[in-house]
């Protein structure tokens, strides 16, 4: 049985805890969290006990999992990692640069696990693809939600769109090239809305839309490649593909369309999504990659990648926003050469 204790219990760390107490290969030892009302509702409902000493919590625990806000997330997994334990963090794995590099070397180290909390790639829609080749030459991307204060202590890029890049840099078996990015900060601070496009040393652009500030939400993943193309439904959990047919395939809907190279056969595919909870297939696998001392799916280096690519492109968008600022100054000058008759 391998020990669990949780640090922050708010929207998400209850989610974990429900899903923690379904996995039978483990047990849950307590949790950490300054705020007395979530500790208190936790301690009703969960019967579980609250720790007021980190280091005691963490002690006691083989597997640390840490869901507080993101820039607590760093010095939560470096007391987890010093003691020699097992961490799962939310995404994004850090708030900076450094704090991720730290944690990719601590945890080599320390010769410890850690998973990242990218949900999405244990999405059964996600999943569903797993035999499927994917060489994608294009991506389309949109993740809108509809606004909501929690979370957007981050930009729209840490928030939601790095749940996107994740699973793009894990599709795309290339380097980034070039990134090029706006953004627009409309009700926070930070970017709430942004465009990224992201070009891969093989060719490949991605193209990205996250908002926070829609109406209607989708978490939609369009790829094209050479013969085909797939439609990924994070949020309706379906999956399409529409591919040319090849000899031997025997797809159950297909049809002809005569091109000037012939008569070439489209077949559209929708493949079984089991039903299945992503929260619990993430921690499940993480479980098993500790029992079995195996790579977790999403490793620390993963957590990296992604957030060093987030970091990039925040850049852009700060970079781009002083230049519209500055074009916006100097055109602020009458128009008095033009003839406006
Ligand atoms: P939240 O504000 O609802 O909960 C955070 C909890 O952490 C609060 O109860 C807070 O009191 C507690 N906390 C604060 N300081 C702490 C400390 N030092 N030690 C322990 N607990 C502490 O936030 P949330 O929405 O649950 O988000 C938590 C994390 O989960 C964030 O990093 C966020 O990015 C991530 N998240 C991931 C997804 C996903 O799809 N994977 C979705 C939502 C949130």
């Amino acid at each position: 049985m391998l020990k669990v204790g949780v640090f922050g219990v708010g929207h998400l760390g209850k989610y974990h805890l429900n899903n923690w107490k379904e996995i039978p290969e483990v047990t849950l030892i307590g949790f950490f969290d300054p705020n007395n009302e979530h500790a208190h509702e936790v301690e009703a409902t969960y019967g579980l006990k609250r720790y007021m000493d980190e280091e005691a919590l963490i002690a006691a625990c083989d597997i640390i999992d840490v869901v507080t806000p993101t820039h607590l997330h760093f010095p939560v997994c470096e007391m987890a990692i010093k003691m020699g334990k097992n961490v799962f963090v939310e995404k994004p794995m850090a708030n900076t640069i450094e704090e991720g590099k730290t944690i990719v070397n601590m945890v080599k180290e320390a010769n410890v696990k850690l998973q990242v909390g990218h949900v999405e790639r244990f999405n059964p829609a996600y999943t569903a693809l797993k035999d499927l080749e994917l060489n994608p030459l294009f991506i389309e991307v949109h993740r809108l939600a509809q606004f909501n204060p929690r979370g957007t202590e981050v930009s729209v890029i840490f928030d939601l769109m790095i749940h996107d890049i994740d699973i793009i840099l894990s599709i795309v078996k290339s380097d980034v090239k070039t990134i090029s990015a706006s953004g627009v900060a409309v009700l926070t601070d930070t970017p709430d809305i942004a465009n990224v496009r992201i070009e891969f040393n093989n060719g490949c652009v991605a193209n990205l839309t996250s908002s926070r500030i829609s109406m209607k939400k989708m978490r939609k993943i369009r790829l094209f490649q050479k013969d085909a193309y797939i439609g990924i439904d994070f949020l309706e959990k379906n999956t399409e593909i529409i591919k040319l047919q090849q000899p031997g395939d025997n797809d159950a809907f297909a049809f002809d369309i005569e091109t000037h190279q012939g008569t070439k056969t489209i077949s559209i595919t929708n493949p079984v999504i089991e039903q299945g909870n992503a929260i619990k297939a993430e921690l499940s696998s993480f479980v098993h990659s500790i029992m079995n001392d195996e790579t977790p799916i999403v490793n620390e280096m993963d957590g990296y990648l992604a957030m060093e690519v987030a970091h990039q492109i925040l850049e852009k968008i700060s970079k781009s926003t002083s230049k519209v600022s500055q074009t916006l100054a100097q055109d602020d000058s009458p128009r008095e050469d033009l003839n406006t008759d």
